[in-house]
């Protein structure tokens, strides 16, 4: 081989193993020189276009990277099928590093952004090591391990930070359905007088076509009203003002009261709706206007969500909260449409609903009934104004054996806060 070559690839190779370990100094802090020279000899450098994956989420993959020069991006797949960008890198990053440790499939993708030179260290390599110098494995452990950590304090760092600003999100939802309420309760007031004055005119007794308009226009501004109603009542649960009552609540009237107001609807649709009250329930303390609420859009769910012919049922019995708090818990349950278990929790966000909106049918009561999707955050809040809680249990949609949910809400014998804000 004539001098010149030779004298180039010495260069070449002293050029590289410099690199080498200068780039796994940056990786692995701590190891010394003859260590670093080690790992380094069984490392390779490759270069990849923009656009290449080197790692793939989900997948099970051998190599550790550690960036030498180019730009990679690192993302995540989220539930809703959406990738998130988590970072961007550069030099000296480190992806895939669990790879050596662990058998676990990748737990994000990361993908070239330019031409990208990167160091590569495969599994085997890693175990040769491993087996080589069981002090040197367990300080490139450690490293691993302390790098990972400040990775995920950073993304703890990113999750609160985002949090922040959801939480901000939310107040201005709150705000905004607080002015949106109070912009419509006043002309809403005004319609329905007008209306009123026009229905009790003598020429619309004496029509009907104008007796039928103005019927419906009273019973759409009623609709209305209680939208508005239910708005309301949610930003002053959501507020820091709200003030609970702590006064005995007669759970068993109220629940037959609402059972006797629903009558007209559960008639109409053959729903058998009825109660039963455990022995030993006690009286528990709490304001009765807000468990009335609650009880009020459980129920009306129930029956919204169940066809014609079908049943819901109300128990009441005692048993203890997760803090052991003794407790009343209020289950409704119904043979209705069900829910999948990604909306168990949803379904208690303001304005969430299931499913395209523009499928509901219209009316309060009737089958699968649209509605403001305001009802289970109201249900929510008062729930936590009394320190209480609110689920859903339903092993799913099922439109054809109707195997429908069952909503608990529990009570402490008295409320443990004196106002909640809903969260
Ligand atoms: P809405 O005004 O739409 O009824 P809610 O907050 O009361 O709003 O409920 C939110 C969503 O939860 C509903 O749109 C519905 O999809 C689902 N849901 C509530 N109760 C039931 C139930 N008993 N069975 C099935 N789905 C329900």
């Amino acid at each position: 081989m004539p001098d010149a070559v030779l004298f180039i690839l010495v260069a070449m190779n002293e050029t590289y193993t410099y690199d080498k370990v200068s780039l796994l100094r940056i990786a692995f802090k701590g190891l010394d020189d003859e260590e670093l020279e080690q790992v380094a000899a069984l490392t390779e450098f490759r270069t990849y276009p923009p656009d290449h994956v080197l790692c793939h989420e989900g997948a099970y993959e051998d190599v550790l990277y550690i960036v030498a020069e180019g730009g990679i991006v690192i993302s995540q797949k989220m539930t809703g099928g959406e990738e998130r960008v988590l970072r961007v890198g550069g030099r000296g990053d480190v992806v895939g590093e669990m790879a050596p440790i662990q058998s676990a499939p990748r737990a994000a993708t990361v993908r070239t952004t330019t031409d990208c030179t990167v160091l590569e260290m495969e599994k085997d390599d890693f175990e040769t090591i491993l087996s080589r110098s069981p002090r040197m494995a367990i300080d490139l452990i450690r490293i691993t391990l302390d790098r990972i950590r400040a990775n995920d304090q950073m993304m703890i760092a990113d999750l609160q930070k985002t949090n922040k600003v959801l939480r901000q999100l939310d107040r201005n939802k709150l705000e905004f359905i607080q002015i949106a309420a109070h912009e419509l309760r006043t002309p809403l007031t005004v319609l329905n007088g007008y209306v009123k004055v026009l229905h009790s005119f003598p020429e619309t007794k004496t029509n009907p076509a104008l007796g039928d308009v103005t019927d419906g226009i009273l019973k759409g501004t009623d609709r209305i009203h209680e939208v508005v109603n239910m708005m309301l009542d949610l930003t002053r649960i959501g507020g820091e003002t709200l003030k609970v009552a702590s006064v005995p609540v007669p759970l068993r009237r109220i629940i037959d009261d609402l059972i006797r107001g629903f009558r007209k609807a559960t008639t109409e649709r053959n729903i058998h709706l009825t109660a039963h009250y455990a022995q030993g329930t006690p009286i528990i303390q709490g304001d009765p206007t807000l468990i009335d609420k609650a009880l009020y859009h459980l129920i009306i769910n129930a029956i919204k969500y169940t066809p014609d012919g079908g049943k819901v049922l109300v128990t009441t019995r005692p048993t203890l909260m997760d803090d052991n708090m003794p407790c009343v818990e209020i289950a409704v349950k119904d043979w209705g449409i069900g829910l999948d278990a990604e909306h168990h929790e949803l379904i208690f966000e303001k304005f969430y609903q299931v499913g395209d909106v523009a499928l509901h049918s219209s009316g309060k009561t009737t089958f699968k009934g649209g509605g403001p999707g305001l009802g289970l955050a109201l249900v929510r809040g008062v729930a936590h104004a009394h320190g209480g809680k609110v689920w859903v249990e339903s092993v799913g949609h099922d439109e054809v054996n109707f195997t429908g949910s069952t909503f608990y809400l529990q009570l402490p014998l008295a409320p443990s806060l004196s106002n909640g804000a809903i969260s």
